[in-house]
Formats: structure tokens, sequence, C-alpha cells
């Protein structure tokens, strides 16, 4: 028996779960838990109704360390799948450490009351969990996650040497409403409106939000959009674990519609995570905007077009400089028939659903904490074209971009 507990049951919980519930011999018993039982039972419903497995619900507060530890010692799981906020990484790290469970997630850890995500708090978990014999794999979504591992197996299978990544996510669907996030808004707009970081020669450099644009044509007719570079988690890992990387950058796809309402609310002050008095209550603005806004699971039916997320990763092959890029292309609407989903959910529920995998199946199985480049790439890229997520590497003739 194979159990394991899913904590957080958004967009991207709905996901996993689905995905989880197509391999029953691999996932044998799964518990969706999250803050909200209703959510929970909601995907439970659909899950029975789509493969007539069924699975158990539970209400928990992941916040809350000895009733998360409590919950864990009673269903006894092999593995929690953390798919909660940021927040929650650490107080869900050590439940498992105090349960004796393995852990993995899809977000790093992020402080409630600063806008800055680094791994270092993550990191400094690496003794507990190997003298544990407990392993915990961060980072299993898509960016990070399937970019971390396209990164790895483009090092391991095409090159000598890699010098240059370039992270590109590219979102050519479209929801229908004037503004809205494909994940967690209040997660979405921390890091958009973050100052921008990226990696050049052994350091980071710091540049406004938004102050780097590029056009850049995607393949297979998805389009041509506007990207904007911006600060992601996976720059830290990739550039410590890759030392050979000179320059990395992250870029993103915006419509004019979602930067010009963001400029607007970023004005009057929405964004904010300081708290106000509001008619003698304190109020954090951006939560209060998260909660007017529609929910990214909601999104699913209405959004149609493609999302294209890779990276071009340049470097050195038999003594000549070569440019490659990975990547895979995903359809929101047939994410939606398979899994009722929209696809920015999709590609991050599938790699999760992966890497859970590849641990239970001890492919990955090794006590301490690991980003998800530092595992063997090929049984995931496998997978991925195997549960929904194929990929595709061309070789780019002269320098696309950036
Ligand atoms: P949602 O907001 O849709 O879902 C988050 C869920 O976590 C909600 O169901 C929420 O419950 C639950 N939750 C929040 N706090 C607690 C708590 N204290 N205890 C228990 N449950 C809690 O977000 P998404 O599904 O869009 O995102 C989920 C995670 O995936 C985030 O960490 C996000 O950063 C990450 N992500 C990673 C990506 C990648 O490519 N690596 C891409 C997209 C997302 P309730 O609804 O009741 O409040």
């Amino acid at each position: 028996m194979t159990k394991v507990v899913i904590i957080g049951a958004g967009g991207v919980g709905g996901v996993v779960t689905h995905k989880c519930a197509q391999l029953p011999t691999v996932f044998t018993d799964i518990v969706l838990a999250s803050r909200t039982l209703s959510k929970c039972d909601a995907i439970a419903e659909q899950v029975l109704k789509n493969y007539e497995v069924k699975i158990s619900t539970a209400q928990v507060d992941a916040d809350n360390v000895p009733e998360l530890t409590q919950f864990l010692i009673q269903e006894r799981p092999k593995l929690v799948i953390n798919v909660a906020l940021p927040y929650q990484d650490l107080t869900i790290m050590d439940a498992c450490l105090a349960a004796g469970v393995h852990y993995m997630d899809t977000a790093n850890y992020e402080p409630e009351d600063t806008a800055k995500f680094e791994y270092k708090w993550q990191w400094a978990y690496q003794e507990k969990f190997e003298k544990a014999g407990l392993m915990a794999l961060l980072g299993s979504g898509f960016d990070p996650g399937a970019t971390n591992v396209f990164t790895a197996y483009l090092a391991k299978h095409y090159f000598d040497e890699i010098q240059q990544l370039d992270i590109i996510d590219v979102n050519g669907g479209d929801h229908g409403h004037p503004f809205a996030t494909n994940f967690n808004p209040e997660i979405n707009i921390r890091e958009v409106t973050a100052e921008c970081r990226h990696w050049e020669n052994g350091d980071f450099v710091e540049t406004e939000a938004m102050s780097k644009k590029a056009s850049f044509e995607c393949p297979e007719a998805v389009g041509t959009y506007n990207i904007y570079r911006m600060y992601h988690e996976e720059l830290e890992s990739l550039t410590k674990h890759f030392p050979t990387i000179k320059k990395a950058q992250f870029w993103m796809s915006f419509s004019e519609n979602y930067l010009n309402h963001l400029r607007v609310l970023e004005g009057i002050g929405m964004t904010s995570i300081e708290p106000v008095m509001h008619n003698g209550q304190e109020i954090i603005p951006l939560q209060f905007l998260k909660s007017i806004l529609p929910e990214p699971a909601s999104l699913g039916p209405r959004t149609v077009g493609r999302t294209c997320i890779g990276c071009i990763v340049k470097g050195v092959k038999d003594g000549k400089e070569v440019t490659q890029y990975i990547y895979n292309i995903c359809d929101h609407q047939a994410c939606y028939a398979e899994v009722q989903s929209q696809a920015i959910s999709y590609t991050t529920g599938v790699p999760a659903m992966i890497g859970a995998k590849l641990m239970l199946e001890d492919k990955w199985m090794k006590p301490g904490v690991w980003n998800i480049e530092q595992m063997d790439p090929d049984p995931f890229m496998d997978d991925m074209n195997q549960y929904g997520l194929p990929w595709t590497v061309i070789e780019l003739t002269q320098d696309k971009i950036l």
C-alpha cells in the first residue's frame, strides 16, 4: 500500500488528485486534505465520477504543526504532496519530520509578511531530513519543476557544458475575464510585482520589475507574445547546481490588458501586503483583492488557447557552440476535457504527480532535501511524455532572442 496525503484543494490540488487517481497501482490510497472540506469533497466527487476511484477527504490547518502532525500520525501516509501555499512549506516539513513522512512541493517557502522567496529556509532542513531517513523533493511543478528537469536533461544529453539559460513561460490562453490570475492571485501578484533578478557572471543583478521586454515567437503556431524578464525561484537552485551557467533569465508573457490592470491596482495600493485599517479591522489589501478575484480553479471551462513553456540553453558540445530549445505546449481546453482544469494548474499538477510517483517507485528516493534538477532527469522525461505533457527539443540555428 502506498498512501499519499495531498494538502491543498485548489486549482493544482484538483489536478494532482485526478492524475494520482488515474494510477491506482502506484497511488493505492489517496487522502485530500485542505482548509475547506467542501473543496476536497467536490474534487473527490469528480474523481469518483471520472474514474470510479474513491478518495478520502479531511479538513486540516497546515499552519498548525501539532494538528497536522497528529493527522499524519493517524493517516500514516508514505508521502505528503504539498500543493497548499508557499507559506505552509515549513510547517508541513516540520509535521512530516515529526510523523516520519516523506515530503514534496511545487513552490519554495515564502514568509507571509515579506514578499521574498528563497530556498535558504528549506535548504536548512537538509540535515534533519537526512538524519530521519526522509526525503524532501522541492519544486516538482512546471516552473519550477519541469523547467529544472529540462535543463538537467539538456545538460546530460545535449551539451558538454551549459552556459546560458533562458526559461520562457508563455500563456497564450484567454479566460475572458477583465482581470484574473491563473494560479493563486496573492502568490501570482507578489511574484509579478517583485523586483527582477537575473544571474550574470556569478551574481544576481537587480532591475526594476517588468523593465525588460522582448518579443517571442512560439513554435507550432502558438503565436508571438511580449515576454517580460522577472525573478523566479528556479534561477537560484539551477545556478547553484549548474555552476557553469554564466547567465540565467526567466521570462513570462503578459497581455497589455493584464499589465494595465496591474499598474492601476498597484498605483492605488491594492497589491500591498502592508496591513491597513478598514472599518476598525486590520486587513491586507492584496488578500482583500484575492477574495474578489476569480478562483484559479474556476477558470477551466472558459479558458481557450495554449501554453508554451520551455528553456533555451546555450553551451558547448564537441568544441562547438550550440543552442537548444526544449518546450511543452499544452491546450487549455484539452486539459479541461481530461481533468476539468485550465492548463496552468494542469502543467503544475502533472509534474507533481510524476515527482511523487518516482519517489514512491524508489527511482528518486534519497534521504535529504533535494531540488528536482539534482535527480536523474530521464525517468521524469519519459513520464512527461506518457502522462500528458509531451516535450520537443529543437536546435536553434541562430540566437532567437535575449
Ligand atoms: P489555490 O489558491 O487555488 O489553492 C491553494 C489551496 O491551499 C486552497 O485550497 C487553500 O484552501 C489551501 N490552503 C491554504 N492555506 C492552507 C492551510 N493553512 N491549511 C490547509 N490548506 C490550505 O492555489 P493553486 O492551486 O493555484 O496553487 C497551489 C500551489 O502551487 C501554490 O503553492 C503555488 O505557488 C504552486 N504553483 C506552482 C507552480 C509551478 O509551476 N511550480 C505553478 C502554479 C502554482 P482554501 O481554498 O480553503 O483557502
